[in-house]
C-alpha cells in the first residue's frame, strides 16, 4: 500500500464533544466520522482495523464450529411480538413502518429471526447442536448514545446462538463459546477478564461478561486475587448475603391478602423509615413457582430519583430489575415509581396506572433499612420462611471474597463480549421444537453470544496509547509496518530500496504502507505516531551507503540502526 494512494486525513485536535482518549484520537487519525448522535462512517483507515478484527472473530467461530449466515437488518414486528419483546425492549427498540403501514424494527440483536429460523429447519435432534452466527450492524437507540464507538447507536455486533436438544448439551455450547472469546480476546492482544454477570432482562441460567480492562470502563469488576472468583458489580452484589440475621418481629406480622391494593395500602404495607440517601425503598421477590422458574421483582424507588438510575440500583438476591418499559409511573406516593416484571407471566405483581396494584401468588416482601435489606416478610404460606437480613453495603476492596479464598479487589473494565444461557425462554416463547430420540417433542435449548466489533476497536485504544496517540496491539493494527523514505523523489537509491523492501515485506504477508506523500519527516513521524502503526522503519540516504536503516518500534523511545540485510527478521 501506498500512502498516496490511499486516504490519511489526521487532524490536531479533538472535536470538543469528545470526551474520552479513544474517541479523540479516533477522530484526530480520521478513522471515523460523526454522520449524527451515535452513527458514525468508519472511514477507510477505521475500517481496516475492525476488518481485522473480524477476521479474528470469524477464524475462532468457525473453527469452534460454529456457522456464520447473515440475518436481516430490518426484521417484521410480528416475531417480535411473539416473544413480547415489542412491548417489552422499550425506547431502545427503532420500529419504523413501511409504505403498506406495517410495523418493523432495525434489529439490535436476533434472538427471534434466528429461533424462527430453527424452528422452522431443525425438526430432530440429530440436527443439534448448531451454532448459527453472523457479523452485522446493529441499531440500539441508546439513551445516552457516547465516547465515539464505545456506545454508538449504531454499530457492529458478532451474534451467535446455539441450540442444543438438552440442558447438558447447551451448557457444552455455552463452555465452548467462552472458550473461544477467550481465544479470540487473547489473538486480538487485549489485557481483559472474564466474570460472572447477572442475566439482565434476557432471563435464563448462566451468563459471564468478558471486560477489557481500562480505567475509562463504565463497569466496576470485582475479583478475588487469590482464586478465580470474579464477576459484575451487579453479580456480585447479588450473591447470598454474609450477613444474615433474623428480620425483627414486627416485620414478620406484616401481612398482605391477595387482590386489588391501593398504592397507599402496599406503600404501609412496606412501611420503610428511610434515610434520604437511600434510593432503593422496597423490593418484593416473588417466589419461583413450578410453571414460572423465574423469579420477579418490583424496585419502588423515591420520587426524586429518574427511571435512568434504577437499572443502575443494586440487585439483591435474584431480583432483577424492571425493563424500562414495564416500569409504570403512578402518583399515589409522591412520584415514585412501581416495576413489576413479567406482567405477561405467573405468578407476578400487575400495576395498573389507575394506581391500583394486583398481587398475585406467593412472594417474600422487603424492605430497606440504612445498609441492609430485609427479607422474610412472609405471606400466604403456612410455615413461614426463615426470615433474613441482607447486607446492602455496596461490595468494597477488601472485602472477603465469597468463596472464603482471599478478600476482593476493584477493577474497572469496558464490556466487550457476552454470553449466556437462555434455555428454553425464546424457544417456549415462539414454539421452537423438535423431535427427541424417543419421538417426543421437546423446546430447543438455546444460548446466545456477542462481540461487541466496534467497541473493541475503542476498547483496545482506551488500553493502548501514550502522549503520542495510539499503540495498536499488532493483530489489529491498520498498518503492521510503515516505511518512511527520506527524499523518495529526489534519491534513487532510497526509492529503489524503500521499493524493494515494500515488495518484500508484502510478499511476506505483511501489511505495510509506504508513506510516499512527500511531507516533512517530522510530519510523517507524528501521522504514524498518532495512527499507532506499530512498526516503523526509515530509509536514508546516509545510512544506505553503510548498507542500514533505522528502525523503531511504536513503544521504543528512540531508533535503532539495523544492517539492511537483517530488518525483515527485525520486524517479525
Ligand atoms: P452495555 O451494558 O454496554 O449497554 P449490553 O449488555 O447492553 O452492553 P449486549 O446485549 O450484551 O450489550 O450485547 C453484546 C455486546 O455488544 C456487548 O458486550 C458490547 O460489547 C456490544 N454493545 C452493546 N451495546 C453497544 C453499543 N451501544 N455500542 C457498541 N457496542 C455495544
Ligand atoms: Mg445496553
Ligand atoms: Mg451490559
Ligand atoms: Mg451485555
Amino acid at each position: 500500500m501506498r500512502a498516496s494512494q490511499f486516504f490519511i486525513s489526521t487532524l490536531k485536535e479533538a472535536p470538543a464533544d469528545a470526551e474520552i482518549i479513544s474517541h479523540k484520537l479516533m477522530m484526530r487519525t480520521g478513522m471515523i466520522r460523526r454522520l449524527g448522535s451515535g452513527i458514525y462512517t468508519y472511514m477507510p483507515l477505521g475500517l481496516r482495523i475492525i476488518r481485522k478484527i473480524e477476521k479474528i472473530i470469524r477464524e475462532e467461530m468457525n473453527r469452534s464450529g460454529a456457522v456464520e449466515l447473515l440475518m436481516p437488518l430490518v426484521q417484521p414486528a410480528e416475531l417480535w411480538q411473539e416473544t413480547g419483546r415489542w412491548e417489552k425492549y422499550g425506547p431502545e427498540l427503532l420500529r419504523i413502518k413501511d409504505r403498506h403501514g406495517r410495523d418493523f424494527i432495525i434489529q439490535p440483536t436476533s434472538e427471534e429471526v434466528v429461533t424462527d429460523i430453527a424452528r422452522s429447519v431443525i425438526n430432530s435432534y440429530r440436527q443439534m447442536p448448531v451454532n448459527f452466527y453472523h457479523i452485522q450492524t446493529k441499531f440500539r437507540d441508546e439513551r445516552r448514545p457516547r465516547f465515539g464507538l464505545m456506545r454508538g447507536r449504531e454499530f457492529t455486533m458478532k451474534d451467535a446462538y446455539s441450540f442444543d436438544r438438552h440442558v447438558e448439551g447447551m451448557e457444552k455450547s455455552y463452555q465452548i463459546m467462552f472458550d473461544t472469546y477467550t481465544r479470540i480476546f487473547t489473538r486480538i492482544g487485549l489485557h481483559f477478564r472474564s466474570v460472572a454477570a447477572d442475566n439482565g432482562t434476557i432471563g435464563g441460567t448462566g451468563s459471564h461478561e468478558f471486560h477489557v480492562i481500562a480505567e475509562t470502563g463504565e463497569d466496576a469488576l470485582v475479583y478475588c486475587p487469590t482464586s478465580d472468583y470474579a464477576a459484575n458489580m451487579e453479580a456480585a452484589e447479588s450473591l447470598p448475603p454474609s450477613d444474615v440475621r433474623p428480620a425483627p418481629a414486627e416485620a414478620m406480622q406484616k401481612v398482605l391478602t391477595p387482590g386489588k391494593k391501593s398504592c397507599e395500602d402496599v406503600t404501609a404495607f412496606l412501611n420503610m423509615p428511610l434515610e434520604k440517601s437511600v434510593k432503593v425503598i422496597a423490593a418484593i421477590r416473588l417466589d419461583a413457582a413450578e410453571d414460572a422458574p423465574d423469579r420477579f421483582a418490583v424496585i419502588l424507588l423515591r420520587g426524586d430519583h429518574d427511571l435512568n438510575e434504577i437499572k443502575t440500583q443494586k440487585i439483591i438476591g435474584p431480583f432483577r430489575f424492571a425493563a424500562e418499559d414495564e416500569i409504570v409511573q403512578y402518583t399515589g406516593t409522591p412520584s415514585g415509581y412501581l416495576g413489576p416484571v413479567g406482567l405477561d407471566k405467573k405468578p407476578g405483581i400487575a400495576v395498573y396506572a389507575d394506581h391500583t396494584v394486583t398481587v398475585m401468588g406467593d412472594f417474600i416482601c422487603g424492605a430497606n433499612e440504612v445498609d441492609h435489606h430485609l427479607t422474610g416478610v412472609n405471606w400466604d404460606r403456612d410455615v413461614p420462611l426463615p426470615p433474613v437480613i441482607m447486607d446492602f453495603r455496596n461490595v468494597v476492596e477488601g472485602d472477603l471474597s465469597p468463596d472464603g479464598k482471599g478478600t476482593l479487589a476493584i477493577l474497572r473494565g469496558i464490556e466487550v463480549g457476552h454470553v449466556f444461557q437462555l434455555g428454553t425462554h425464546y424457544s417456549s416463547d415462539m414454539n421452537a421444537t423438535f423431535l427427541d430420540e424417543n419421538g417426543k417433542s421437546q423446546f430447543m435449548q438455546m444460548g446466545c453470544y456477542g462481540i461487541g466489533v466496534t467497541r473493541i476497536m475503542g476498547a483496545a485504544i482506551e488500553q493502548n496509547n501514550d502522549e503520542r496517540g495510539i499503540i495498536w496491539p499488532l493483530p489489529i493494527a491498520p498498518f503492521d509496518i510503515v516505511l518512511c523514505p527520506m527524499g523518495y523523489e529526489r534519491s534513487e537509491l532510497v526509492r529503489k530500496t524503500t521499493d524493494d523492501l515494500l515488495a518484500g515485506l508484502l510478499e511476506a504477508g505483511i501489511d505495510a504502507i509506504l508513506d510516499d506523500r512527500g511531507e516533512r519527516p517530522g510530519v510523517m513521524f507524528a501521522d504514524w505516531e498518532l495512527i499507532g502503526v506499530p512498526h516503523r522503519v526509515v530509509i536514508g540516504e546516509r545510512g544506505l551507503k553503510e548498507n542500514m536503516l533505522e528502525y523503531q518500534g511504536r513503544r521504543d523511545d528512540a531508533a535503532t540502526t539495523v544492517p539492511q540485510a537483517e530488518i525483515m527478521d527485525f520486524i517479525q
